[in-house]
């Protein structure tokens, strides 16, 4: 019996970026239509019921996507099976596993697969939503703390204009931390679908590591009982990723 390392995934900038982007569309639409929508407003109601409008679709559709042409819910179901089949091609190539293997039988486990997708998606529309949300309300609160000063055009479009690119920020690191976290649970289904328990931790290996996890780097660690900060990925922004150890005697058997 030998033990095996199968190498983790990281995840893609380029994955990153279309999720981010994804985002920004929503943003984007609700930051024009606010601009249009209150050039002649001159009242505290007219700029918060105009502003209200358009933050509308996006805040009453419970299914965001069909906001930006029903685009959303599919890219994150793409997003995961791309990240999904990497991952598992680069378990096969790790693993030295014959090109005749099913990948999916023997790193997949298909029922698990799609609990993991329909969380991460679940998750994934709830935080996409909560950024108009929160943006919102942040720039009703904008609107009436003008208007208690006693009304500065120019100051407030400055004050939404900035409320607009926190959000853009907070949507980067969505983006981010989501990719890292997809690529975390897939590890974790697929060294727990071969039945390996422990994996090592292994970090980014660059100045932006944080003490914490640098200390773990290269330490074995189990899945079910993982270290304070969690596994891999669970943590914000975290980027590290679990090397899966595993018995090639599973894989011969295969
Ligand atoms: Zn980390």
């Amino acid at each position: 019996m030998a033990d095996l390392a199968v190498k983790g995934v990281a995840p893609r900038n380029s994955d990153k970026k279309n999720y981010n982007a994804g985002i920004n569309i929503i943003v984007d639409k609700i930051e024009q239509d606010a601009k249009s929508n209150t050039t002649d407003a001159n009242t505290q109601t007219e700029w918060q019921l105009r502003i209200t409008d358009s933050f509308a679709p996006f805040l009453l559709n419970p299914t965001l996507g069909a906001n930006v042409s029903g685009q959303h819910y599919d890219d994150l179901e793409s997003f995961f099976n791309t990240t999904y089949a990497k991952n598992i091609r680069a378990a096969g190539r790790a693993a030295k596993v014959p090109v005749t293997v099913d990948l999916e039988m023997l790193f997949g486990n298909a029922p698990g697969k799609e609990f993991v997708k329909q969380q991460f998606i679940n998750n994934n529309v709830s935080l996409i939503k909560s950024i108009p949300e929160r943006l919102h309300s942040q720039v009703q609160n904008v609107i009436s703390d003008n208007f208690a000063k006693g009304f500065d055009r120019e100051q407030l479009t400055n004050d939404i204009e900035q409320r607009f690119s926190v959000a853009r920020s907070r949507a980067k690191l969505i983006a981010n931390d989501q990719s890292n976290k997809a690529i975390g649970q897939l590890a974790q289904l697929r060294s727990l679908s071969l039945g390996a328990n422990t994996y090592r931790w292994q970090t980014a290996e660059d100045d932006r590591v944080r003490p914490t996890h640098e200390a773990l780097n290269d330490t074995i660690q189990n899945w079910n009982a993982p270290p304070a900060i969690g596994n891999p990925g669970e943590p914000i922004n975290c980027r590290c990723i679990a090397v899966t150890i595993i018995d090639s005697d599973l894989l011969a058997a295969a």
